[in-house]
């Protein structure tokens, strides 16, 4: 079985465009700034033998705000870009109460279920709560990046930077056989 690391895509993958009010992910190709500082990181991912996919909840579907085209153009362009093996993402709003919005695990089901992966050995990457709270209800290890919203619950690692966070579970990945014996 393989295992995964999942990464919220706006903030991580893609800057998020400021608002002025808040934050928010970027509704159509003119406004996506990809991060290419994290191309590295995914390369070393795939090194050591992990798949990546990119989770998002995009609520600005369900209200209209962008299509599901305008989203998957966005997809193509990050994927000419960076290493990712699929997308995932929630397409509905709060009041649908679907099972694939996050703090709901659904996107990391519907990958793991697909791709057979190894939950016990597989990480979310993200500074949201919603993640955390997801990974935890299905069993995988968050890796929680320090930020405004960061939020309270269950968190399993809080590291300063995606940077120290791939860097751990990298390490805890290589050492998980080790694990096993002692
Ligand atoms: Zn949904």
């Amino acid at each position: 079985m393989k295992s995964a690391v999942f990464i919220e895509r706006d903030g991580f993958l893609v800057k998020r465009i400021n608002d002025g009010q808040h934050e928010r992910a970027p509704h159509r190709v003119e406004e996506l700034q990809i991060n290419q500082d994290v191309l590295p990181l995914l390369r070393d991912i795939h090194d050591a033998g992990m798949l990546v996919f990119a989770t998002s909840n995009q609520p600005g579907i369900a209200r209209g705000e962008f299509s599901r085209r305008e989203l998957d153009l966005m997809h193509t362009l990050i994927r000419q870009k960076l290493p990712i093996d699929q997308f995932l993402f929630c397409p509905h709003d709060e009041v649908d109460d679907c099972p694939c919005r996050k703090p709901k695990p659904g996107q990391f089901r519907e990958a793991t279920f697909e791709h057979r992966l190894d939950i016990n050995h597989s990480y979310v990457i993200s500074d949201q709560w919603q993640d955390a709270a997801a990974a935890q209800s299905i069993g995988m290890t968050s890796m929680m990046v320090e930020s405004k919203q960061n939020g309270t619950g269950h968190r399993d690692f809080v590291l300063p930077s995606i940077e120290a966070a791939v860097s751990k579970l990298l390490h805890l990945h290589a050492h998980q056989s080790e694990l096993f014996v002692h």
